[in-house]
């Protein structure tokens, strides 16, 4: 490992963590994107707007959400396993963390609009409601086949009036919508903000998620220091775009006592997946670089996971950083094993688990059993409402 005086980095003045992030951006957004930088950074000091925020945070969303002693999987994998309930969340996920700030930040820009894509639609439901809270307009950019597969996100922003504009083009999944939002909103960047979904894409984005994620980690380690009077020996989340991890590791990134795993999905195969840090190589999605799942011409491939929140062809820019280092360690879970921890956490705890996070609770139980004496705290980035049809009726388990 690397021995740094810090691992919890900012991006340096080209927006870089290390080799990686940067602005690959049509040059007429260069300017705008000056200005997101400077607004942000002035406001996330100000008092004004964190007290807006906060506010929100506690009445609206319900935070701080608890640590939870998962006692009964505890007894049975005899390690003593913990979970931060992002779940609980207003629309429970953790992607409502940064949605909000994302859609305040649009505010206080003078944005009317702000303007995202969605794949199975949690974004696209986040987005929304903080759209609809702050008094914003919002569009939505989903590929037509997710339309059809995600009908009941679809309904909840239709409900929430958002626009969606259906996107036709290749795969018609997330990564045309991200093409399709991202030429959108090239033509209303004046009056419109995109809000990304993930500690992902062209700086300042990656900085301004990974910021508003942090909560999860400031309030995870009070909460668990109240519990325990000490600090965990291993916190685990798992890796979409990598924001609901990068939001708890962030607080125990100096301290080198916790081992930190971040927890890719292995899919079905090596040919099937969407482990980006693991079996990526440096390449340039959505305006930024990092380690990129690609074919041999450098264009992003495919990914797959069970998981729709997770079938992202890259990772975010502060990840592969940490994996540079050796700070962090990235490890497999493959869709088998998320969907027995789906079942596992519903049944020896009554919680039922987004199949993201069953990811992540899954490489808990490994642990556990390996490590007996340790005290594991696992983010539990969402619920698993969204996913019990496509289990239950499609899923061989
Ligand atoms: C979107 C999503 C993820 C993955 O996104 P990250 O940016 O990597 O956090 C994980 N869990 C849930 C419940 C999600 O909705």
């Amino acid at each position: 490992m690397i021995k740094n005086k810090t691992f919890n980095i900012m991006p340096d003045k080209n927006g870089f963590f290390g080799n990686y992030g940067g602005q690959y951006i049509d040059e007429k957004l260069k300017q705008e994107f000056k200005k997101i930088t400077d607004t942000f950074l002035f406001l996330k000091d100000d008092e004004e707007f964190n007290n807006e925020l906060n506010l929100l945070l506690k009445h609206y969303v319900g935070r701080p959400n608890p640590v939870y002693f998962a006692k009964n999987l505890s007894e049975k994998y005899g390690a003593k396993i913990y979970l931060k309930r992002e779940d609980l969340n207003h629309t429970g996920a953790h992607k409502i963390n940064h949605s909000i700030g994302e859609a305040l930040l649009a505010k206080k820009l003078g944005k009317k609009k702000i303007i995202a894509e969605t794949g199975a639609g949690q974004h696209g439901v986040a987005t929304a409601t903080a759209a609809v809270i702050t008094g914003l307009e919002c569009d939505i950019y989903m590929g037509e086949t997710d339309i059809i597969k995600e009908k009941p996100n679809v309904d909840k922003m239709k409900l929430l009036g958002a626009n969606i504009i259906s996107v036709s083009k290749g795969t018609k999944t997330l990564k045309e919508a991200v093409d399709a939002a991202f030429s959108a909103y090239l033509e209303e960047y004046q009056t419109a903000l995109y809000a990304i979904g993930s500690a992902v894409g062209p700086h300042p984005f990656p900085m301004i998620v990974e910021h508003f994620q942090n909560i999860i980690g400031h309030e995870a380690k009070r909460q668990f220091y109240e519990l325990t009077n000490t600090t965990p020996d291993c916190i685990i989340a798992c890796i979409g775009g990598g924001s609901n991890s990068i939001g708890l590791f962030n607080a125990f990134l100096d301290d080198g006592s916790v081992e930190i795993y971040g927890i890719e999905p292995a899919g079905k195969s090596k040919k099937e997946n969407a482990a980006s840090l693991n079996f990526g190589e440096d390449g340039i999605i959505h305006g930024f670089k990092c380690k990129l799942l690609q074919d041999k011409n450098g264009t992003p491939a495919n990914a797959y996971s069970i998981a729709s929140g997770l079938d992202y062809p890259g990772a975010g820019p502060k990840h592969c950083y940490l994996k540079d280092t050796g700070r962090v360690k990235y490890e497999l879970i493959s869709d088998k094993e998320a969907l027995k921890a789906f079942f596992e956490l519903s049944k020896t705890e009554g919680i039922i688990p987004a199949l993201e996070s069953s990811h992540a609770i899954a490489y808990g139980i490994k642990y556990a059993k390996e490590n007996p004496k340790k005290k594991i705290l696992i983010n539990l980035s969402g619920r698993g409402d969204k996913d019990i049809e496509f289990v239950l009726n499609t899923c061989k388990y």
